[in-house]
């Protein structure tokens, strides 16, 4: 491959599929690839050979979990599909996929329209400024209602839904869509899969309907500008062009959402998306350009300029090893050259460059800005770095990962897989920054920690299929963590004479509660170089090794307020160390007098159900210390959703299919820290002593 640009960066697009579990994103996007031509057979879900799911366990659930970036080409432009899981447990992998791409479809299945789940992601892409089109898919279901679930988009999610296609007929009869901007009828070839479509003049019957509809297209689109408004009102014809355009100006500025419709299970309208997201959706070089953090510079997306790239996913590929996906924001990125990673202050040679497609990688000399690709060699860059050159040196907005909130012990079937696991578990942390390895040394054992139970379920599946790793798990453990409610002081004097030379420090500390979420705070209000300046920072750092172990219960303390405000030194036998002690013992006695309690995370519970579950799901709610915060009815489902402790919750997936006969679904996720019940925080220390017996 040359050292010149495939593809101009206009004809770039950077998308994501964003939606509700189940709405048909596996699929869609398997077609996508499937017309591109990139890909040779059209592969079914349930068989299991979608190409995008490229890991075996996701293809045993039917659930898209990693974010890859596939590569198709449509027209003589290059699409850059970035995939986001539609799971609540994998939240900040939706987030990251926001932070990287330029614009997004939006599927909706046509029976279910707007679920919880899609209302959610619409506002985290609301957030990113994510220009957007839609796709209501199955139209061939039972209940498929387009318009229903257009004027859903509108009421529910806010958002100025036009279609710029209405459906030839529905459910079993469903065999097409009219394009309202050509005014043209498209029917899809069963036979062919719908490779094959051909036009046809609107039906006599649809033909009112279809000039309803193209009437609100050409309005909209002269509402948006005041040289279309002109021509509207004299009564002249748009052209297609001038729609075209005007649409993806109101689009790029998120003042309309063009909407699609279709059926990738039968084949049909998949095409017209695809024609929609060149038409409609941003390249790179429509997007403002990137600021960087700190200079607040701007990288236009350009070629001439220095290197800027964020790492926004790292994935261990069986045969290559580790690849860090790149989002190239201006410059280019050779192969073969050196690249400096700013955010850990490392220069990393770039190995091989690759671009993924559904079923093969390409090698590239070069990669330019706009583009995404993979990079093989970055051995030491992780998730949310930046990447850039040494001269032209950047800090891009790092990615914000939260933290986890349930843990398990592991331990490997045997010793000699001891190693193999360690391995394993490095390479599984490296991918994926939520997914956090720790030892607790009481017990002796590994602890992993993630963002919900079934996020700890799916790595340890990997961990068998791919690692081939046998382990042994422990009980799901929820994160305590530990606080202070009033304000206390204490003093500790560190003072050890053992020949030589010998320990000195002394300090004045006090504790108080931060507000919820407030973290760790440290202030110096001491006077006079009572405490010396040097060694300032080792009490902040004892207090830091203190609040790691709580005292209540052993578990990190947080969101508390620490200040310095008095002490002493000695001339000969001060030192970091002994500073950081006396901190540290400071610390432990003041939180012990600060009232401290232990907190639970609290989840958001969103339980969707028939209406004759829900006092039984309310029940189930009440039963596991869960506050029920509302009910609304929509459409023919109950929306109940709750506050709950997810200690409570492990295995409700389970407990609500029986309560349901399967028929609710539910999402869950971490809102907040919350003290938990004296009683109940008695059990819990008791089970945690219970462990490190077993450990000791
Ligand atoms: P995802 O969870 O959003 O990735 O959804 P999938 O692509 O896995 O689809 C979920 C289920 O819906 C699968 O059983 C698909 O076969 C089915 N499905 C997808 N698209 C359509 C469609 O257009 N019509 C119908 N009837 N079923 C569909």
């Amino acid at each position: 491959m040359g050292s010149s640009r495939q593809v101009p960066i206009e004809k770039v697009r950077n998308i994501g599929i964003m939606a509700h579990i189940d709405a048909g994103k596996t699929t869609v996007s398997e077609r996508m690839l499937f017309y591109s031509g990139k890909t040779h057979k059209v592969g079914e879900v349930h068989e299991g050979s979608a190409q995008l799911d490229w890991m075996e366990q996701e293809r045993q659930r039917g659930i898209t979990i990693t974010s890859a970036a596939t590569t198709i080409s449509w027209q003589g432009h290059q699409i850059n599909l970035i995939d986001t899981p539609g799971h609540v447990d994998f939240t900040a992998e939706v987030e990251r996929s926001l932070r990287v791409l330029d614009g997004a479809i939006a599927l909706f299945c046509a029976v279910g329209g707007v679920e919880p789940q899609s209302e959610k992601v619409w506002l985290q892409s609301e957030r990113y400024s994510v220009p957007k089109i839609a796709f209501v898919n199955k139209m061939d279901r039972i209940g498929a209602d387009f318009f229903a679930v257009v004027n859903e988009i509108q009421s529910e999610l806010g958002a100025n839904a036009v279609p710029v296609v209405i459906p030839l007929g529905a459910e079993d009869r469903f065999r097409g869509v009219v394009d309202l901007v050509t005014m043209r009828a498209v029917y899809y070839d069963d036979e062919s899969l719908g490779t094959v479509h051909h036009e046809e003049e609107i039906p006599d019957e649809m033909r009112e309907e279809a000039l309803r509809w193209r009437e609100n297209l050409v309005e909209k689109c002269a509402e948006l500008e005041d040289a279309l408004l002109h021509k509207f009102l004299e009564g002249e014809e748009l052209r297609p062009a001038e729609i075209r355009s005007a649409l993806r100006r109101a689009t790029i500025a998120r003042r309309v959402v063009p909407v699609f419709c279709g059926s990738a299970f039968r084949n049909k309208g998949i095409q017209r998306l695809l024609d929609g997201v060149i038409h409609y959706l941003p390249s790179p070089a429509d997007l403002p350009p990137v600021i960087c953090e700190k200079s607040g510079h701007a990288r236009p997306p350009s070629d001439g300029e220095p290197l800027a790239a964020l790492a926004f996913k790292v994935q261990s590929d069986f045969h290559i090893g580790k690849l860090v996906y790149l989002r190239i924001y201006s410059g280019q990125l050779r192969s073969g050259t050196e690249v400096y990673n700013s955010t850990r202050g490392k220069t990393q040679r770039v190995g091989r460059v690759l671009r993924m497609h559904a079923n093969r990688r390409e090698h590239l000399e070069t990669a330019f800005s706009g583009d995404i690709v993979a990079v093989v060699g970055l051995s030491e860059t992780r998730t949310g770095d930046t990447i850039c050159e040494k001269d032209a040196p950047v800090h891009l907005e790092p990615i914000d990962f939260p933290a986890p909130v349930v843990s398990v012990s592991i331990t490997p079937a045997s010793r000699a897989e001891q190693e193999k696991l360690a391995h394993a578990l490095h390479r599984l942390g490296e991918e994926d920054p939520t997914f956090v390895v720790g030892y607790d040394p009481e017990t002796a054992e590994t602890i992993v920690s993630g963002m919900g139970e079934l996020h700890l379920e799916v790595i340890l599946e990997r961990l068998k299929s791919e690692f081939k790793v046998g382990v042994t798990t422990g009980r799901p453990e929820v994160a305590y963590r530990e606080t202070a409610t009033t304000a206390s002081k204490a003093e500790y004097r560190h003072v050890k004479q053992t020949g030589g030379r010998g320990q000195y420090g002394h300090v004045v500390l006090k504790v108080e509660p931060a507000g919820p979420g407030e973290g760790f705070e440290f202030l110096n209000q001491i006077r006079g170089g009572r405490v010396p300046t040097e060694y300032v920072p080792s009490v902040e750092k004892g207090v830091i090794r203190a609040m790691n172990e709580g005292v209540w219960a052993g578990y990190p303390v947080v969101d508390v307020r620490v200040t310095l405000l008095d002490g002493s030194y000695h001339e000969v036998d001060s030192s970091d160390y002994a500073f950081q002690e006396a901190a540290r013992m400071a610390f432990r006695q003041a939180l012990l007098k600060a009232d401290p309690v232990l907190l639970e995370p609290i989840m958001t519970l969103a339980v969707v159900t028939p209406d004759e579950f829900t006092g039984a799901v309310s029940a189930s709610i009440c039963q596991r210390r869960g506050r029920i915060e509302s009910m609304e009815m929509q459409k023919h489902n109950r929306l109940i959703t709750a506050a709950v402790p997810l200690a409570e919750m492990f295995g409700y997936a389970g407990v609500l299919r029986s309560l349901t006969q399967g028929r609710a679904s539910f999402s869950m996720e971490f809102d907040r820290y919350e003290a938990v019940p004296y009683s109940i925080a008695q059990e819990v220390i008791a089970r945690r002593r219970e462990r490190k017996q077993r450990g000791t």
